[in-house]
């Protein structure tokens, strides 16, 4: 009678061991498969990550490869800044400016810096355009930004107008083709708006050199003011100048003299000076230069607040001649240059007086202001000659 509880008590252990094995060998399973799992994510998490490690590598690539510049981006919506016309019905915005005052505009000063920035001139110029609170127009060079950034930033910062005056200065570099020139334009464009944060309002360019119809280049830059115009840029001359960068190196009484002798003070005044690190006395001659101004009933403003009066437009088309005769007292240009390698300023391209022909401005285009009442046309109307003296 014992044998029976004793083989039913066996058989339930046996029963409870097989149960046992069964729970570990799930367990094993268990255990298995959730190593299994997690080597599968470990390679799905590398082999991502390789991904795009790799594909980021691709990109930087791809940016690092030049992209040829082949056209200016022109404005995304053309707009008329206080109402002057578009680039594309009138481009020269000093003729703009003359039609402002024939509307009955207020007599207006635009004070012009080129070539710039530099750190000891335009920090000297920036002082003493606060002091009097004067905003004005800076023309400078792409290259020159990119290697004076803070003082560029300041410019910007203090209120006044940063616009083109090309990536280079280099007149051969700048004139030698319309792609080179776009290239030039659009580089320059580039430095300002990454040194101010944004892009400015008003697309305007002045030419190194000036745009007028004679002298090395001068049928070239006839046909890259349509180019600019297609792009939405105003391109500008001047009508008045200080005399800072023609003939022999003047003191800052002489500068405040030269322009006296230029300026028609009947009407709107876009004056040609230069800030870059060799115009010491053109930061000298500011403060005299701004009290005379002021003495002759000036107020002034940046060239993208003209005060315009768009109900009459007709001076808009007055004559654009570009014929050259000769004249008996002249105007300069800004016909200094630089070093398109090393992209430092050189002062000897500012020996006009030298028989040299090594800078690519000898050809300086003198523009002569005929006296009296005529002194407006002088832009178009004007006479404009070249130097004798290359
Ligand atoms: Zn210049």
């Amino acid at each position: 009678m014992s044998e029976l509880p004793k083989s039913l008590a066996a058989r339930q252990a046996e029963r409870r061991r097989r149960q046992r094995r069964r729970q570990k060998r799930n367990r094993a399973i268990f255990l298995l498969v959730c190593f299994i799992a997690i080597i599968v994510l470990i390679i799905v998490a590398i082999s991502s990550c390789i991904h795009r490690l790799s594909s980021k590598s691709d990109n930087d690539t791809v940016e690092v490869s030049p992209t040829p510049i082949t056209s200016i981006e022109p404005t995304a919506e053309p707009q008329a800044l206080n109402g002057i016309p578009l680039p594309s019905e009138e481009n020269d915005l000093l003729k703009i400016i003359e039609a402002a005052d024939e509307n009955g505009g207020v007599k207006t000063c635009y004070l012009t810096f080129d070539d710039g920035p530099s750190s000891e001139v335009t920090a000297s110029i920036l002082d003493t355009l606060r002091r009097y609170n004067v905003k004005a127009t800076f023309f400078e060079v792409g290259s020159i930004i990119k290697s004076n950034p803070d003082m560029a930033r300041r410019v910007f910062e203090e209120g006044h107008l940063i616009a083109n005056h090309s990536q280079s200065h280099n007149y051969d570099n700048l004139y030698a083709s319309e792609s080179s020139f776009i290239n030039e334009v659009q580089k320059a464009e580039d430095a300002i708006t990454t040194v101010c944060g944004e892009a400015p309002k008003m697309k305007l360019f002045r030419f190194p050199g000036g745009s007028y119809n004679a002298g090395d280049h001068a049928s070239e830059k006839q046909t890259y003011k349509k180019t600019l115009a297609d792009a939405g840029y105003y391109y500008i001359d001047w009508n008045s100048l200080t005399g800072d960068a023609e003939g022999r190196t003047k003191n800052a009484e002489e500068l405040l003299g030269y322009l006296q002798s230029n300026i028609d003070t009947d009407y709107s005044a876009v004056v040609l000076m230069h800030d870059a690190s060799t115009k010491k006395a053109t930061a000298e001659a500011l403060a005299s230069v701004i009290e005379y101004l002021m003495s002759e009933g000036y107020t002034f403003k940046r060239l993208d607040e003209i005060d315009y009066h768009p109900s009459s437009t007709s001076s808009s088309s007055s004559s654009s001649s570009t014929e050259i005769t000769d004249e008996e007292e002249y105007l300069t240009d800004d016909d200094e240059d630089y070093m398109s390698e090393d992209e430092e300023y050189s002062d000897e391209e500012e020996d006009y007086d030298s028989s040299s022909s090594n800078t690519s401005s000898g050809g300086a285009i003198l523009a002569t202001q005929a006296p009296g009442s005529t002194t407006r046309t002088s832009v178009d109307g004007k006479s404009v000659t070249q130097r004798s003296t290359q």
